[in-house]
């Protein structure tokens, strides 16, 4: 059986040029071999050498059909996706929602450079590749695995610029943990949601994203509509209110038949219709959809994919509710928190 490589660039690929910044120079053949990969069991395979800042959706959708095709490949056990860890998360997530969880699908990199004396992404893509051989791992769904943990794709966010281990905050606890190489599942997730496969020549859907801060305005909601927006994600206050104008605006967007969907600016928990006054009961008044448990930029691929495989934007919110309903992975931390205050 065959664990396959693919790589696409980011820090653990990156090395510093003559005018000392750090760019993604090192092709797949060098990244496994940076990390003394050497099993004659692994391919390895270059998808693209660029820093995640750079992919835009169509390229994520082409990764995660690519991922879906090795997936289909008989004799294939796992796939290890190497990849910048600025937008790791969209990717990841994007290619959990068209995953059937039959293998094992590990997207890992690095925070220190590949030419940095305690570079990170060698033991990173070492233990990556122990996760993708594990029997266990393909029913967790596709997982961002660093330091040592490996977090489920529709739970992790980088909320930090350097650590080590960016992925952990906010209440998100691992699914496995490396350790001393052996892989230990310690939850699982809900089971398999039906997944959601886009070709990649509709992914190029306009969804913005809008964060509140205080006393704006809606002119950024309304300016996005007049930007050809087919849907927004609005990033509101707390349990997902906003100011008076913000709500009328979301109010002419929905009648414009532009879904817009509204989750928490505070990076966990729910959203949901509980305060007046242009809060979170008018949104939803208004027509916005409320989005529990979601990052704006999680809810953004999740609305853009729901664009790309329905056939209408009402459809695509069918499609969007289907993964409200199954919570991502459980309860984070946070909302049980929440639910207990
Ligand atoms: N800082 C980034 C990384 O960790 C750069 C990128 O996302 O490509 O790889």
């Amino acid at each position: 059986m065959a664990t396959v490589v693919l790589t696409t660039g980011g820090t653990i690929a990156s090395r510093r040029r003559g005018d000392a910044t750090l760019v993604a120079v090192d092709a797949a053949a060098e990244v496994v071999a940076n990390a003394g990969v050497v099993e004659p069991d692994v391919r390895v395979e270059e998808f693209c050498r660029i820093g995640s800042y750079a992919l835009t959706l169509p390229l994520l959708a082409a990764l995660a059909e690519r991922v879906r095709q090795l997936c289909a490949e008989p004799g294939v056990e796992g796939i290890v996706v190497t990849h910048g860890t600025d937008t790791m998360e969209e990717s990841a997530y994007l290619t959990d929602l068209g995953h059937t969880r039959r293998t094992a699908v590990v997207f890992t990199g690095a925070q220190l450079s590949a030419d940095h004396p305690r570079a990170d992404g060698p033991a990173n893509l070492r233990d990556a590749v122990l996760l993708a051989k594990n029997p266990e791992v393909a029913r967790l769904g596709v997982l961002i695995a660093m330091a040592g943990r490996a977090y489920a794709a529709a739970e992790a966010t980088k909320a930090h610029s350097t650590a080590l281990d960016p992925w952990g905050a906010a209440g998100t606890m691992p699914l496995a943990v490396v350790s001393e190489g052996r892989v230990i599942v310690a939850r699982r997730p809900d089971p398999t949601p039906v997944p959601i496969v886009i070709p990649p020549e509709r992914a190029a859907r306009r969804v913005d994203l809008v964060k509140l801060a205080v006393g704006v305005d809606g002119e950024l909601v309304r300016a996005a509509v007049a930007g050809g927006a087919e849907a927004l994600v609005v990033e509101a206050f707390g349990l997902g209110n906003a100011p008076r104008d913000v709500t009328a605006a979301i109010g002419e967007a929905v009648a414009a038949g532009v879904p817009v969907a509204v989750v928490t600016r505070c990076g966990a928990g729910p959203a949901a219709g509980v305060y007046g006054d242009g809060g979170g009961a008018d949104l939803e008044r208004a027509g916005a959809l409320m989005l529990s448990g979601f990052t704006g930029q999680r809810a953004r691929i999740l609305l853009a994919v729901a664009l790309a495989a329905a056939d209408s934007r009402s459809t695509a919110l069918e499609l969007v509710r289907t993964r409200m309903s199954l919570r991502p992975h459980g309860r984070t931390g946070s909302e049980v928190d929440h639910e207990e205050n």
